[in-house]
C-alpha cells in the first residue's frame, strides 16, 4: 500500500512524466512547438493553490489554460497558446514569501478540496478560517 505524503503538490507529484514531456504533448496537441534553448524568462505570473496544488493561470485573458506549477523550475509556458501574450518567452512563477506558513495552514485541513489559497489571503487568514471550521 502506498501512503501519499501530505503536501501541497506540484507537477512532479501529479504527473509520472516530466514537466517538459507533458508540456511538449500539450503544445503539440494545440499546434505549437516547444520553446527553444535560450528562450528568455520575462514577466511573472503569481501562483495560487487550488485543491492542494500549486497552480498558475495563463495571463493571456482569452486563453483558458491552467497548469500545475513545476516546483523544480519556477517558469510557466502555456501549453495552449505558447505564451502568446509574452512574445513566446517564459514567465517566471512567483510563489509567496511565506509559502511554508501558507502550506502549513492548509495542510491542517482534512481534504485537498478545501486547501485553497490566493495572493490576497494570508497565512493568518487561513488559520482563522481553520478555527471557524474546527480544524487545526
Ligand atoms: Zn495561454
Amino acid at each position: 500500500m502506498v501512503i501519499q505524503e501530505r503536501k501541497i503538490k506540484g507537477h512532479s507529484d501529479c504527473y509520472e512524466e516530466s514537466y517538459p514531456v507533458v508540456l511538449a504533448k500539450k503544445l503539440y496537441a494545440s499546434g505549437h512547438m516547444m520553446p527553444v534553448d535560450g528562450t528568455l524568462v520575462t514577466g511573472e505570473v503569481a501562483a495560487h493553490i487550488n485543491h492542494g496544488r500549486w497552480m498558475v493561470e495563463c495571463p493571456y485573458a482569452p486563453c483558458p489554460s491552467k497548469q500545475i506549477v513545476n516546483l523544480d523550475v519556477l517558469v510557466f509556458y502555456c501549453g495552449h497558446c505558447a505564451n502568446w501574450s509574452n512574445g513566446g518567452d517564459f514567465y517566471a512563477v512567483a510563489l509567496p514569501d511565506d509559502r511554508e506558513a501558507i502550506e502549513a495552514a492548509l495542510l491542517q485541513r482534512p481534504i485537498p478540496e478545501v486547501m485553497n489559497w490566493g495572493p490576497t489571503e494570508t497565512a493568518a487568514s487561513l488559520l482563522a478560517e481553520n478555527v471557524v471550521h474546527g480544524v487545526g
